[in-house]
């Protein structure tokens, strides 16, 4: 440990702006565009903005020797667990009649397996219900009664996880969906839907990657809606040869561009982490048609995120629009970066 330590101390921190090609050819108008990529330490975690926890307590793990996967996991199950966080685990803003139902997978590189759960009602952790569904079975992914029995016969305590805070915010979207019916709400101007989600990459010093992601999904969400959170590919993907992805924002519009997936053979095939995300983010606004998702043609009315590392360490995060942030733990400072992104908001 000492003399990674001392490696790490050494090492110098680089940050690399990158001005990308022209919008030309692309299909879409880039009103901004900016780029970083940020390398390299090693071990190094990263984050999405809410993780800045889940990048401190990993990092503590993965110089104890943990395993990158267990260290992501134990890293998210801290957000998991808060029920401050209205997007994760206990205390997520629920589906539209009141039932909080999580999604989340895991990915360990060296031994190329995943686990995933779908629209888990009633447990706290569902990352850890994924890992388990990778290490005790034969499948990758399941949900609803399905995986909540099994996570019942694993031992894991059924609790209710709709906290007051997330039950208010359900009660005022409800009253406010419409000046048409009858619920009096505060006000009829609308309510917007939070997002978030967490999702956690480490690598280690051998090389080794690992990545979870976990969510309560899309605030308000048709009953037994997915999304991109526990698709493996999706929401996560990693390749212990290469690098390792995971997203945030739009699950439907990470799932049509199989996200994480492409970010992930995008650095096989030579480009920097905010290279390969770029690319990604660009495609998802090309192929956004429907005009009800659309500000103006290649503009949408959503975002994405994605968080990519390499297996030599270089990490980056971007999405649609500027403002997002992001968790890292370098190796040597745990802190909150700026993401890069395509466009300025309107
Ligand atoms: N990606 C999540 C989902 O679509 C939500 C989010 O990150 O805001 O379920």
């Amino acid at each position: 440990m000492n003399s990674n330590e001392n490696k790490m101390g050494r090492r110098e921190f680089l940050q690399v702006g990158a001005t990308l090609g022209a919008a030309a050819g692309l299909g879409v108008a880039v009103a901004a565009q900016e780029s970083k990529t940020f390398g390299r330490a090693v071990p190094v975690v990263i984050s999405s903005a809410n993780g800045l926890r889940a990048t401190e307590k990993a990092m503590h793990l993965i110089r104890a020797g943990t395993d990158t996967l267990d260290a992501a996991i134990a890293g998210v199950n801290i957000v998991e667990e808060d029920p401050n966080d209205i997007t994760v685990g206990y205390g997520g803003l629920p589906n539209e009649r009141g039932v909080v139902e999580l999604d989340a997978c895991v990915m360990h590189g060296p031994t190329y397996r995943a686990g995933a759960v779908g629209a888990l009602q009633n447990i706290k952790t569902p990352s850890k219900v994924a890992k388990t569904i990778m290490d005790h079975t034969n499948h990758i992914l399941l949900v609803g009664q399905g995986a909540l029995d099994f996570a019942k016969m694993y031992g894991f305590k059924e609790e209710n996880l709709l906290t007051d805070k997330a039950r208010e915010l359900w009660v005022r979207w409800k009253e406010n969906l419409s000046p048409n019916d009858d619920w009096i709400g505060e006000d009829q101007r609308g309510f917007s839907r939070p997002t978030g989600t967490i999702t956690c990459l480490a690598l280690n010093e051998k090389g080794d990657l690992s990545g979870c992601t976990s969510t309560s999904g899309l605030a308000f969400k048709i009953p037994g809606r997915v999304g991109d959170s526990p698709l493996i590919g999706d929401g996560l993907y990693v390749d212990n040869d290469v690098g390792a992805c995971g997203s945030t924002g739009r699950g439907e519009a990470v799932i049509l561009s199989s996200g994480s997936r492409i970010v992930v053979e995008n650095m096989r095939h030579g480009m920097s982490p905010e290279e390969a995300i770029l690319d990604v983010l660009k495609r998802i606004c090309r192929y956004t048609s429907e005009t009800r998702w659309l500000h103006s043609p290649g503009k949408p009315k959503f975002d994405v995120n994605f968080y990519a590392i390499n297996k030599k360490g270089d990490y980056a995060a971007a999405a649609i629009y500027k403002g997002s942030k992001f968790s890292v733990h370098d190796g040597l400072r745990n802190t909150h970066k700026d993401s890069g992104y395509l466009f300025e908001k309107a």
